[in-house]
């Protein structure tokens, strides 16, 4: 099960390794907390009459798709997308928004899902939210608080049979070594490295988040995958981005997997991990 905060997050943010599980015959879920109703069209070519003014609908069909492009079953949870809040210094997120509300609903709902979907593996977003958004923040607070929660029969007694999750992940995809080797790679071929800029902007300060890998997923086959899925969702997406500038073969010769963050274990497992599901065979509850 892979939480998210908005609808193209579960594209952004470890889709080749979802696509990979769901094309190896796991049952995949993606649970998308928030409706994505005040995400920005990002991509000039559909910002036309037609799509603003039913941006929630438009959102939906774009999940749907991409979706069915992963592989992989989704649901919403339904909760309000809080924006991200601009200016010095930042309002508040608006009332009634998936941020603003007090964590017992939506730890509810989760903690619903996963008694029925019984997954023995979620990933979720790092403490940070891997990207300071208030939304994202949240969802690592609810997977955390609905992790525990699922698991025991005093919480939530109307929300279905307890259900243990075996291990809790967190995606990070912001590798600054990765960047790093695309520009020597771009080097190598004497030519230009299209996101020069981005890398110089990276804060070295902020650390790299390798240090904090415990598991690498080779998903290299599924970025295509991946890119379209990302695609589907046209009005977040400028198909003209830095998402898309590193040519696919580069990225797959170069960089082919995708990184978690191993937060909870209810299993043995050893770090370094190639596998989501390391020790769950092992354990039996499999
Ligand atoms: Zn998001």
């Amino acid at each position: 099960m892979a939480v998210h905060a908005h609808p193209d997050d579960e594209s952004s943010k470890g889709a080749g390794t979802t696509a990979r599980y769901a094309a190896e015959g796991n049952r995949v879920r993606v649970v998308t907390l928030t409706g994505g109703e005040r995400g920005d069209i990002l991509n000039p070519a559909m910002d036309v009459p037609g799509v603003r003014d039913r941006m929630s609908e438009v959102r939906r069909e774009e999940m749907a798709e991409a979706a069915r492009i992963l592989g992989v079953e989704h649901e919403w949870l339904g909760f309000v997308d809080s924006g991200l809040p601009e200016g010095d210094p930042l309002p508040p997120v608006p009332e009634g928004s998936f941020a603003a509300i007090p964590l017992d609903g939506p730890v509810e709902a989760l903690v619903r899902s996963i008694r029925e979907f019984r997954p023995h593996v979620v990933t979720t977003y790092d403490e940070n939210g891997g990207y300071p958004h208030p939304d994202h923040i949240r969802c690592h607070e609810v997977t955390m608080a609905a992790y525990e929660a699922a698991a025991d029969p005093d919480r939530y007694p109307d929300a279905g049979e307890p259900w243990e999750v075996l291990k809790v992940y967190y995606n990070h995809g912001f590798i600054r070594k990765r960047l790093l080797l695309f520009q020597e790679e771009y080097e190598r071929r004497g030519e230009e490295f299209p996101m020069a800029d981005w890398l110089k902007k990276w804060k070295t300060e902020q650390g790299d988040l390798m240090a904090r890998v415990t598991t690498q997923v080779t998903c290299s086959d599924y970025f295509p995958q991946r890119d379209d899925a990302l695609r589907a969702h046209a009005t977040q997406i400028d198909p003209n981005g830095s998402f898309f500038a590193v040519p696919l073969d580069i990225q797959q010769k170069v960089w082919p997997t995708e990184e978690f963050e191993l937060a909870k274990t209810r299993v043995t497992t050893s770090i370094p991990e190639s596998d989501l599901f390391a020790g769950v065979e092992e354990s039996g509850r499999r």
